[in-house]
């Protein structure tokens, strides 16, 4: 890619949803990976204790000298502590059961939801795009990633009490902006695992157009057996079977994501 085309400032995505099981550790790997196949330089940040994202991005979580809990307290850069990984090809800030104790350990810090953010201002001239995997929580990890981000990407499965707890989501993110993070902004929400022969799907789906417009992305992530199994691999669904409907599916996510961007800098721009 050409240098004068380049992104001078990384942009930094978190991927959150309270909800477990929605599909995050599945978004943020395959949109790491569909980002790397477009030319981008990515760092993708595994702020889930239970390191998923680590995994799947083919890293062994046991094995791994150093983690996002050394950067959080201060010990490591993230220069320092970020791996390549071969299979996925983009670098991982990797993480362990060890993170679970940094909750405790951030607590007693100054600026403690302010951590991620300082180290990331150190490498923004890296890295085009930073992608963050919350944990299933509100907690301290994943309000150190809403400070450090730009946007919030939400995926979420349209089944009946998904749009309830969105709302505890929304506000978070809302207060997060009024009070630490002045350029935090609702980037999208992603339907995933959607299967089109449940009607349910369909009305939720349709619901969440009305609530959200056009902040819901357009490609909408199918169920798909590729994607799950991706994972045991170590390789992102978008490079373990590319020609899948799941694999081509994130790389679309991948491409929409970059022409939305494109497009609301020129809106900026005027
Ligand atoms: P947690 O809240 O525990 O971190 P999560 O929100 O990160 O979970 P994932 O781990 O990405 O969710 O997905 C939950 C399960 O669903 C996994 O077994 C994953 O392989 C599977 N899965 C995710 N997306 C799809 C898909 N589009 N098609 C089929 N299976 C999927
Ligand atoms: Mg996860």
């Amino acid at each position: 890619m050409a240098e004068s085309v380049k992104p001078k400032v990384s942009k930094v995505f978190c991927i959150a949803n309270q909800k477990g099981g929605v599909g995050k550790t599945t978004t943020a790997i395959n949109l790491s990976a569909a980002l790397t196949k477009l030319g981008k330089k990515v760092l993708l940040i595994d702020l889930d204790p239970q390191g998923n994202a680590t995994t799947g991005s083919g890293l062994d979580k046991t094995q791994v000298d150093s983690t996002i809990y050394e950067v959080l307290i201060g010990e490591k850069t993230i220069a320092e502590a970020a791996k390549t990984s071969e299979s996925a090809k983009y670098d991982v800030l990797a993480s362990n059961r060890e993170l679970s104790g940094a909750e405790i350990d951030l607590v007693n810090m100054e600026d403690r939801e302010n951590q991620l953010k300082s180290a990331l201002d150190k490498v923004s001239d890296v890295y085009d795009f930073v992608i963050i995997d919350c944990p299933p929580t509100l907690s301290l990890l994943t309000l150190n990633g809403l400070v450090a981000a730009d946007g919030v990407i939400i995926p979420m499965q349209c089944e009946y009490f998904a749009l309830e707890g969105l709302s505890d989501l929304v506000n978070t993110i809302k207060r997060v902006y009024r009070n630490l993070n002045p350029k935090l902004s609702l980037i999208g929400v992603l339907r995933v695992m959607f299967d089109t022969r449940v009607t349910l799907q369909q009305q939720v789906s349709e619901q969440l157009d009305r609530h959200f417009g056009d902040r819901v992305f357009e490609t909408v992530i199918p169920r798909n057996v590729r994607l799950a199994e991706a994972p045991s691999h170590g390789i992102p669904g978008v490079f373990y079977d590319p020609s899948s409907r799941g694999g081509k599916a994130y790389l679309a996510f991948g491409k929409e994501l970059v022409s939305r961007l494109v497009k609301e800098e020129k809106e900026r721009k005027g």
